[in-house]
């Protein structure tokens, strides 16, 4: 039904709902505040307590004008009174605020009570003038400035009287009684407009029940579909590997021999593999990536290995070339910028089977990339990918073993969950004599003491990274950038050093012979985008400075830091930003406290959200509404087991689970879109 059906919604508010994503009824019941004001705690002023949400009656008593505040914001504050006493409240960056009040008015003020030196304020307050209607627990929608909570909440009331046609329940009562669960149309009405505090817990709780087990079940059946296909590439464990594992120039970590262990098994086995590699930026994933294409090799199949940057691209073909040079295997990099001559030669050679190992980039996806008997597929660095272009990638031979690789640093249960239909390995251990980079934050005008500094890790033989500010959508601006930092450490700073330049504008050969020089020493600096943000491995680089760092995202940051450390030095990274918002600070100060990507991503979490955190492009799940990944692992996990045990005892195929059942065919239909297994 559409929205406009409803009273009081003209083609004004009709577009301005549509503008948030609402255009029927069933959207409306479905659009859940992001929060609540609690009316039940209306208390006299005198017994307000600092730090609590409450509510006060009172009456405008004064209005101040708008004042600076230290920090540059503009304060406005309104002292309001009743019999239990004064309070004020105080808006920043509000200036028109006072225009909204007139002495002697009443009005409801509902925020967050500041008790400091025995003055009572309330922070940001929301204000409302007709309040007798709104008593109880309200809602808070998310809205834009052309409709106010008022009309919402009108327009969300109308939607409640249609609740019976337009919401279905999914979950059979049986279900719901074993686990507590409210109805979907109690849950409903209550998540608008709750009776009491505990209905509210009840029905957030209902919702994101259902939310997390529907994709649960998504992700086994999807499981489930995947490990019944068969792989006609059974490989042996090739007899040569233990002259390869001779070769290499360190030893193995025990998590990665384990990691090996799971891999070479699954490639054994006639099922396809479908496993993700989890570890940390340095933990080694490279060289396992080196070993399943090696065996793969051997057994006469061919492999690929996609990475997500030409640079890293090339590094890998660097690597295998290198490990792989006693035996006769053909090896070939295939990237966007490869001679189209080149080019011709190669894919002529893949699709003939002339070629056992593939490194490449995006080129790879191209439809004129055939191969004759891929048994292999390795994606590097997956976070960088859409499963999409993933499923591509796999969709070039017949149920082929897939390994994908990432250092998105993610606590382990929603790795589960993300990546619900692979099996997981981890390598938990960084390789022997890693010590954790020294971190620091400093501001702009500490620069020169940061080149100093620079100056002398050169003076000892190590190298450095600068990383320059991040240019939102403008490679163009961020070589110029970099340009211009380079021209500026040349002339001040570093003057007796090598600097090197890196972006995105160059070509291919350009970067690949700066990045030859840099790992040769021949550069000793080197001033680059992000496009060394992943993969790049010089362990001889010690620092890495940031520029602007406050423009990036921590997992980014995390990242970019994991270029240096890599070998056996002590290494520094130094986070050069004047960061003002809290928010920014904050990151600043995580990076200085930790190293371990798995806390990294925690506060990640915390900061960001699991929306944002989890952009529906890496994984092709849908956004939850209710769910949050981070604070409802216990949901998550109780889910996962109910998920199991409906799926193991065929439960799910009763009547009664009909309409559940629908809805699980109709995400796993949108995953596979996108991932398209079989
Ligand atoms: P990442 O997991 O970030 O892809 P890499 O595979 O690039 O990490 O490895 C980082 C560095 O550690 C490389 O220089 C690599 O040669 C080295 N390395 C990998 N495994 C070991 C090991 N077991 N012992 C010592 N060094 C290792
Ligand atoms: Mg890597």
């Amino acid at each position: 039904m559409e929205i406009q059906y409803l009273k009081g919604v003209g083609p004004k508010i009709a577009k301005y709902l549509s503008s948030l994503g609402i255009n029927t009824v069933k959207d409306a019941l479905f659009y859940f505040p992001r929060d609540y004001e609690d009316r039940t705690n209306i208390k006299p002023i005198s017994k307000l307590e600092n730090d609590e949400m409450a509510s006060v009656i009172v009456e405008v008593a004064q209005i101040f004008p708008s004042k600076k505040t230290k920090t540059g914001k503009t304060l406005n504050k309104i002292l309001f009174k009743n019999e239990t006493g004064f309070i004020s409240g105080i808006w920043f960056n509000q200036p028109y605020i006072k225009n909204n009040f007139k002495i002697g008015e009443k009005v409801l003020l509902y925020g967050k009570v500041s008790k400091q030196f025995g003055e009572i304020t309330l922070v940001d307050p929301q204000y409302e003038k007709d309040y007798e209607e709104t008593q109880g627990i309200n809602p808070i929608y998310s809205i834009n400035k052309n409709l106010t909570q008022k009309i919402m909440r009108k327009i969300i009331k109308q939607a409640l009287n249609f609740i019976d046609q337009e919401v279905e329940e999914l979950l059979p009562e049986s279900l719901r009684k074993i686990y507590d669960l409210l109805d979907i149309k109690n849950a409903i009405i209550n998540i608008h407009f709750p009776k009491d505090k505990n209905m509210l817990k009840l029905a957030k709780r209902r919702l994101k029940f259902e939310e997390l087990l529907i994709i649960q079940l998504g992700l086994f059946e999807l499981k489930k579909k995947y490990s019944s296909s068969t792989t006609s590439y059974s490989m042996a464990v090739s007899k040569e590997l233990k002259a390869l594992k001779e070769k290499l120039p360190f030893e193995l970590t025990e998590a990665q021999r384990k990691v090996i262990r799971e891999i070479l098994i699954d490639m054994k086995k006639n099922t396809p593999m479908n496993r993700l590699l989890q570890g940390d930026v340095g933990s080694g994933k490279t060289i396992i990536s080196v070993i399943a294409l090696f065996n793969c090799a051997m057994n006469g199949y061919q492999g690929v290995l996609m990475a997500p940057t030409e640079i890293l691209a090339e590094q890998h073909y660097n690597t295998i070339l290198e490990l792989l040079k006693d035996w006769n295997i053909n090896i070939a990099l295939l990237v966007g910028s490869t001679s189209k001559k080149q080019k011709e030669e190669i894919i002529r050679k893949i699709s003939q089977g002339e070629i056992s190992i593939v490194i490449g980039t995006h080129a790879l996806l191209q439809e004129n990339v055939e191969f004759k008997n891929l048994a292999l597929v390795i994606t590097d660095e997956q976070h960088r990918f859409g499963v999409r272009q993933r499923a591509t990638l796999i969709n070039k031979g017949h149920n082929p073993h897939v390994l994908v690789m990432t250092a998105t640093p993610i606590p382990r249960t929603l790795a589960l969950f993300m990546y619900g239909d692979m099996d997981i390995s981890v390598i938990d251990q960084l390789p022997p004599g890693r010590q954790k980079v020294e971190t620091y934050f400093v501001r702009p005008n500490m620069r020169e003491k940061v080149y100093d500094f620079v100056k002398k890790e050169i003076e000892k033989g190590r190298q450095a990274y600068v990383i320059c500010p991040l240019v939102e959508e403008s490679e163009k601006l961020e070589a110029e950038s970099v340009i211009e930092m380079a021209e500026n450490l040349k002339n001040n700073f570093l003057k007796y050093n090598k600097i090197g330049i890196l972006h995105g504008k160059m070509s291919a050969s350009e970067k690949d012979e700066i990045m030859k020089k840099f790992k040769n020493n021949e550069i000793q600096v080197l001033v680059s985008t992000t496009v060394v943000e992943v993969g790049v491995n010089v362990p001889n680089a010690t620092i890495i400075v940031i520029e602007n760092a406050d423009r990036f995202g921590l997992a980014q940051l995390h990242q970019l830091r994991g270029r240096v450390g890599r070998g056996n030095y002590k290494s520094y990274c130094i986070l050069v930003a004047d960061a003002k918002t809290d928010d920014a600070i904050e990151r600043m100060k995580i990076m200085t406290k930790t190293n371990s990507g798995f806390e990294i991503a925690e506060k990640d979490l915390e900061l960001r959200g699991t929306g944002e955190f989890f952009g529906t492009r890496q994984h092709g799940l849908p956004e939850l509404k209710v769910a949050n990944l981070f604070k409802d692992i216990d949901i998550l996990m109780q889910t996962k087991e109910v998920a199991r045990e409906l799926i193991q005892s065929r439960r799910l195929l009763d009547k009664d689970y009909y309409k559940l059942k629908l809805r699980i065919e109709e995400l796993i239909q949108n995953i596979g879109d996108n991932i398209s297994i079989n």
